[in-house]
């Protein structure tokens, strides 16, 4: 019997373990870092340990910090969540080592499943149809590019050590295969430390259909079903779903007995996924899905399987590590419904998908017959040092068109401030003509990539609303004392006209506020359409704000923090910047000094002072959540001095290497 499980991770997953154990009657126990002394798991959990600093090698990876933790307070089991720990079987073996009871499958599974490349030997042997291709032992480009022109192109390179899409290279012409190979392999080697590869052939208009799949000590497995997780940007999930659309039921029967197939040969134990890659091009058809990994773990989607399964999956981990036998059999599972879930990040889809960071000043996710799994609440900070994931949305419906509708209106009621997030795209992805007719591969994003990130201007009278909230000059009537708003009886009967400077559309631009009549108000600027706007009836009650512009009224909601005022507007959120915008010329990187294009911690220095680089060579190394970059030289020349140091948290527009020329000059 498990009484007391600590849980090792953070965010929504943490907060979504406390849920299901507390149902279950199990007490619980939160790690944190420092960065999350506040978080919502530590607050939601009966007990809670510092395990050390933010960086998640100092904290949440570490072995003994965590084991410790289960010690002091008496935890008998151990949840690892997703990342993190979740799939590192030495840890299994210490937490085993210690008496306690890993809630996930043995090392053993975990190991077996661990490297691509084995993994599919595996399969292969136990008839489990997987992509063509070569994963055997040799490495050498000889070799690799023979197998690729037997495989024939497009083929895949991926890192057999590779996760998050890292080390992976698609290759559709002979030649290009050298360098995409070094590629593979430098990114393979920085993110695993390991640069072995294999090659697959590219399977054309892919769809990623994956089978949940769960087994108990006892030797029975089951399958609940796939989900269709084929909307991605990257080769990374941004839209899942249950059932797959248009999946015939011959199909789904083979991937089923496929996937259970794949987990009876390891012994599987506990909640894993099973990922198949899918040739689309004619439709779906029960001989063309292929194997490519195993997850073993609980993955970020396992909502929508819970959804139109009914089943709280966390319960079955929970019961499965404590020894129970699956709660039900094959025949006593069915799917009901249709299940979509968005993550919302918090990230710049404009601006090529940048990671952003930031204080959550208003957060709102949407009421009615909606999941949302978060790990924050209004107030909480993104940070640089984890997943910038803010929430997942899942909604159920009837059917795929209800679900999706469903999904589209959450999206847009979710209200945050504070940072930029991919609220917009999601909702169009949910409405695009593709996509809804269900013609989805994991290529459509990008195929419409444009469309999907465009984001229209915000309407005059909302730009004019922001500019004369920033202004201060509307007095509040609100009986909400903490209205930010709120300002004396000076400012309401002084100044007649003002000027106000907020960025718009990634341009700053000056607007001027004019008190027409007593309710009247006049706001200008270059960057409104029709270069003016007179508003009245301005009514602003805490964070709503009613007003009238061209004689119809209005309703919207507008949130003012040091940085922006946010207006959230008929589904979309408008953001207008507070901040003077840095120089354009210290971001643009002049040609004198290398800066930091996105906040993140500084992973490589691979330079020092003195040193001669070349044009385009690798000078830092930087990280934001799940993304790195490089930042190179953009000349030829000596580094002056080097102004960050390897674990340094950086804002964007930061400078981090000089050179030479510009220390002269100064
Ligand atoms: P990772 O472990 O790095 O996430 P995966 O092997 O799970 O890598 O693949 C990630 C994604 O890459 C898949 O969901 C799919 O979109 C694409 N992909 C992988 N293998 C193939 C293939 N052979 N053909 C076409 N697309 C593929």
């Amino acid at each position: 019997m498990i009484t007391k499980i600590l849980i090792a991770n953070r965010g929504e997953i943490a907060c979504r373990i406390i849920r299901t154990a507390r149902k279950m009657g199990i007490a619980t126990v939160a790690v944190y870092s420092e960065a999350d002394a506040s978080a919502l798991h530590v607050e939601m959990a009966d007990e809670a340990v510092l395990i050390g600093p933010a960086p998640v090698s100092e904290s949440y990876l570490k072995f003994d910090a965590i084991l410790d933790a289960a010690r002091r307070t008496g935890a008998d089991a151990i949840h690892p969540g997703y990342g993190f720990l979740s799939e590192n079987p030495g840890f299994v073996d210490q937490v085993e080592k210690a008496g306690l009871i890993f809630i996930g499958p043995s090392a053993k599974a975990i190991r077996a499943m661990g490297l691509k490349d084995a993994a599919k030997a595996l399969m292969e042997k136990a008839n489990v149809p997987v992509v063509p291709g070569y994963h055997g032992d040799a490495q050498e480009l000889v070799v690799l590019a023979g197998k690729a022109n037997e495989i024939g192109f497009p083929v895949l390179i991926k890192a057999r050590a590779g996760g998050g899409g890292k080390g992976m290279r698609k290759v559709e012409h002979q030649a290009d295969f050298p360098a995409a190979l070094s590629s593979a392999r430098r990114e393979a080697k920085a993110s695993f430390g390991d640069d072995r590869v294999l090659v697959e052939k590219y399977v054309s208009t892919p769809r990623h259909i994956e089978i949940q799949v769960f087994g108990d000590k006892h030797g029975n497995v089951v399958h609940l079903f796939e989900r269709d997780c084929s909307a991605q940007r990257r080769h990374q999930k941004v839209i899942e779903e249950a059932p797959a659309p248009d999946m015939p039921d011959d199909m789904r029967e083979a991937m089923g007995a496929a996937a259970v197939q794949a987990a009876k040969a390891i012994n599987y134990a506990g909640a894993g996924t099973v990922e198949f890659i899918v040739d689309a091009s004619e439709g779906l058809k029960a001989d063309r899905f292929w194997f490519m990994e195993m997850n073993t773990r609980l993955q970020v989607e396992h909502p929508v399987t819970e959804m139109i399964t009914g089943l709280d999956l966390v319960e079955w981990q929970i019961r499965v590590a404590g020894g129970e036998s699956l709660p039900l059999r094959q025949d006593q599972l069915s799917i009901n419904g249709h299940a979509v879930e968005a993550r919302i990040y918090a990230e710049d889809a404009e601006k090529g998908f940048l990671p952003a960071v930031g204080r959550l000043v208003h957060l709102q996710f949407p009421d009615g017959d909606i999941r949302v799994d978060a790990g924050v609440r209004a107030g909480d900070e993104i940070t640089p040092f984890y997943d910038p994931m803010i929430a997942k949305v899942i909604a159920h419906g009837k059917n795929r068109a209800e679900a999706l509708g469903k999904l589209a209106g959450a999206l847009g009621r979710t209200e945050i401030a504070g940072t930029v997030t991919n609220t917009a795209f999601l909702a169009k992805l949910c409405r695009d003509a593709d996509f809804a007719a269900g013609r989805l591969d994991t290529g459509l994003i990008e195929r419409n990539i444009d469309s999907l990130t465009e984001r229209a201007p915000a309407p005059d009278a909302i730009a004019a609303l922001a500019v004369l909230a920033a202004s201060g000059m509307v007095p509040t009537r609100t009986e909400d004392p903490a209205s930010v708003t709120a300002i004396g009886p000076f400012e309401i009967w002084g100044a007649p006209k003002r000027s106000v400077t907020l960025e718009t559309s990634g341009a700053e631009s000056l607007f001027t506020v004019e008190r027409e009549a007593a309710d009247i108000w006049r706001i200008a600027g270059d960057a409104m359409k029709t270069g003016a706007m007179r508003l009245d009836a301005v009514r602003p009650k805490g964070n709503d704000w009613a007003f009238s512009a061209d004689g119809v009224t209005q309703r919207c909601r507008l949130v003012q923090s040091g940085v922006e005022v946010a207006v959230f507007h008929e589904g979309l959120t408008h953001r207008f910047g507070k901040q003077q915008r840095k120089r354009s010329d210290d971001l643009a990187a002049g040609g004198d000094s290398v800066v930091s294009a996105m906040p993140g911690i500084v992973k490589q220095v691979l330079v020092v002072n003195g040193q001669e680089v070349k044009s385009g060579e690798a000078l830092v190394i930087m990280e934001a959540m799940k993304m790195e970059m490089t930042l190179s030289a953009p000349r030829d020349g000596m580094v002056a001095e080097v102004l960050v140091r390897v674990g340094a948290q950086v804002t964007d527009g930061v400078r981090l290497v000089l050179l030479e020329a510009e220390v002269k000059a100064a």
